[in-house]
């Protein structure tokens, strides 16, 4: 059971988990309703996520939380990058605002100011009140743009510059995305974390 209704995070978990024989079954489908993310912390979020689809299911379950974290704008978006332009959630305001607000920041002398990274949390309960999750974290380093590039992705990607390849996240495939990313990362960290558990 994966606690999410996001169809591009259940392909990449699928495509990550599928070597050890897990079937995946999403919240949305099963008539579970999302929940409020009011934690402060990733962690706590993927947390809370997990516990309440494993508490409504009865099964395994596994959280997700991700956002994009600018350590210049004191790690904003953060965990509110999926609302940073208030409610409903949009793409387009949040990509205007975060533009608006870096240039904001350059004129007034900031430094190193455009360095971003995404990061995605996953935990993994076996029933509502396992002591013991598993949990796996990924990172993704790169540089934020001003002028967004490329149709692919979703969110902040158009405005996410990856140094290596010199393009933006949503200028890469799907799986150019998934080897590189901080979802594609978390999700191998966890395949091991269960392999081994
Ligand atoms: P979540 O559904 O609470 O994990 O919200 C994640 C939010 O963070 C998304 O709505 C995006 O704004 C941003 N985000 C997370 N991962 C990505 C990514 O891979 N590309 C672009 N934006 C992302």
């Amino acid at each position: 059971m994966v606690a999410t209704a996001n169809a591009g995070k259940v392909r990449e978990l699928t495509e990550s988990l599928k070597p050890l024989g897990f079937e995946l079954l999403v919240q949305g489908e099963l008539g579970i309703a999302s929940l409020p993310e009011v934690g402060c912390t990733f962690v706590e979020n993927a947390l809370a996520k997990a516990r309440h689809a494993a508490r409504e299911s009865g099964l395994p379950a596994i959280g997700d939380d991700s956002g994009l974290v600018v350590p210049a704008l004191g790690g904003a978006p953060g965990i509110r990058s999926a609302r940073y332009a208030g409610e409903p959630a949009d793409d387009e305001r949040n990509n205007a605002k975060l533009r608006r607000t870096l240039a904001a920041h350059a004129n007034a002398g900031g430094r190193g100011h455009r360095d971003a990274f995404f990061t995605c949390t996953l935990v993994y309960l076996g029933a509502p009140d396992d002591p013991a999750p598993l949990i796996a974290t990924g990172r993704w380093h790169g540089t934020i743009i001003d002028s967004p590039r490329g149709h692919n992705g979703f969110g902040y990607d158009p405005l996410f510059l990856v140094a290596e390849l010199g393009k933006t996240a949503a200028e890469l495939t799907v799986a150019e995305k998934n080897r590189l990313s901080h979802r594609g990362r978390a999700c191998r960290r966890l395949a091991a974390l269960l392999e081994s558990a």
